[in-house]
């Protein structure tokens, strides 16, 4: 488990183990982040624990390591944050700085929802459940996070971008989240809009 800490001005969180992508940017326009885009990664997926999310975000992934590997290669992507299934968190980018994690994505008709967001993979999959340890760390980095910036809405990666993601997938639960936080519903529109539909 971490202790819970603070984002800096440079944008890198306290608690946080630091594995720098090259895969970032910086935002257009310096804009500041407004969004948090929360996803599940796992690689190969549903296998937990290994190295292969670092690697991948490092550029250094070993493509013929394993067949589902085939297919991201010559892929750049990137994520601010993973949150392991211990609840250990990884820090990519700076959030200060523009990460891809989102890809074609649209945030009610505001497109490249990566200008604007930071990015949370969580160690997972949509086919099993987040550890508790996730939740807590989770509960802590999107805390720092919303202290330094002026967060004000939350999005699954399939809000964002749907027909072609689906994570964080059917076992996220986003009422551990927002009470978790102390949020009102209006800080989770795509619930929201559930809600009343
Ligand atoms: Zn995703």
């Amino acid at each position: 488990m971490n202790e819970a800490g603070f984002i800096g001005d440079d944008g890198w969180y306290s608690s946080a183990r630091r594995l720098p992508s090259p895969n970032f940017e910086v935002r257009p326009g310096s804009i500041e982040p407004t969004l948090i885009v929360v996803h599940n990664i796992s690689l190969p997926p549903d296998d937990f624990g290994g190295s292969a999310i670092t690697e991948l975000f490092q550029n250094r992934l070993d493509h013929d390591a394993h067949p589902y590997y085939d297919q991201l290669r010559g892929m750049r992507v990137s994520s601010h944050f993973v949150i392991r299934r211990d609840g250990v968190v990884e820090q990519y980018v700076s959030c200060n700085e523009r990460a891809w994690h989102a890809g074609l994505s649209s945030f009610f008709g505001r497109e490249r929802c990566n200008d604007f967001s930071v990015g949370i993979e969580l160690e997972g999959s949509d086919t099993s459940p987040f550890e508790d340890a996730q939740y807590a760390s989770l509960d802590d980095v999107v805390r720092a996070t919303m202290r330094r910036y002026p967060i004000d809405a939350f999005a699954g990666h399939s809000d964002i971008a749907p027909g072609r993601k689906t994570d964080p997938g059917p076992h996220f639960e986003w009422s551990r989240l927002q009470h978790g936080c102390e949020l009102p519903l209006q800080y989770f529109p795509y619930l929201a809009n559930a809600r009343t539909a």
